[in-house]
């Protein structure tokens, strides 16, 4: 058995195959700074709902028919996502005194935004200010 982990990071291209669709934790569907995946899961069975009810009542429930919930769930929630991981592995990478300077500068919302994927030219400017340029640059700066 395994229980209790959150699979965070690793988001899948592919989550559908011949009359297969993937939701919520089993494709990975959770936000990878927080781990949260309660609010991902349902995004994503809204999304498959409407897929899956037009494959049916096309009769064709192939890969290809289902592959529409890959697209949409890319557009309204992947690409965001893939933000927040690149935004995660920076705190990775950084010291304790790193974290240390950041605290000081970064306010309550600036942390909030982050966990969304928004806001990543101030982390990257405070990161440059604090001599991070190799971190600003992973997220993309
Ligand atoms: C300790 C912990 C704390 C968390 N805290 C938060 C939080 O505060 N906020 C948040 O948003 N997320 C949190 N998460 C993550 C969140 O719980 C999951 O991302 C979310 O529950 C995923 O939903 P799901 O429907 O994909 O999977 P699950 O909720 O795991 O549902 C899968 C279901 O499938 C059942 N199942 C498995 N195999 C079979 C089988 N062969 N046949 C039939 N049924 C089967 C399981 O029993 C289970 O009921 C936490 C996770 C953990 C582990």
């Amino acid at each position: 058995m395994n229980a209790g982990c959150v699979p965070v990071g690793g988001l899948m291209k592919n989550m559908v195959a011949d009359g297969m669709l993937g939701v919520g934790d089993a494709v990975n569907q959770v936000n990878p700074i927080h781990g949260g995946g309660i609010a991902e899961s349902i995004t994503a069975g809204r999304i498959a709902g409407g897929v899956i009810a037009k494959a049916i009542a096309a009769k064709d429930c192939s890969a290809k028919a289902l592959g529409e919930y890959n697209k949409i769930w890319w557009k309204e929630r992947g690409d965001g996502l893939v933000k927040v991981e690149k935004v995660r592995e920076a705190f990775e990478q950084m010291s304790d005194d790193q974290m240390n300077d950041l605290i000081d500068v970064l306010s309550g919302e600036d942390l909030v935004g982050f966990s969304k994927g928004t806001n990543l030219p101030k982390l990257a400017k405070v990161l440059i200010k604090y001599k991070m340029k190799g971190i600003a640059r992973s997220i993309g700066f």
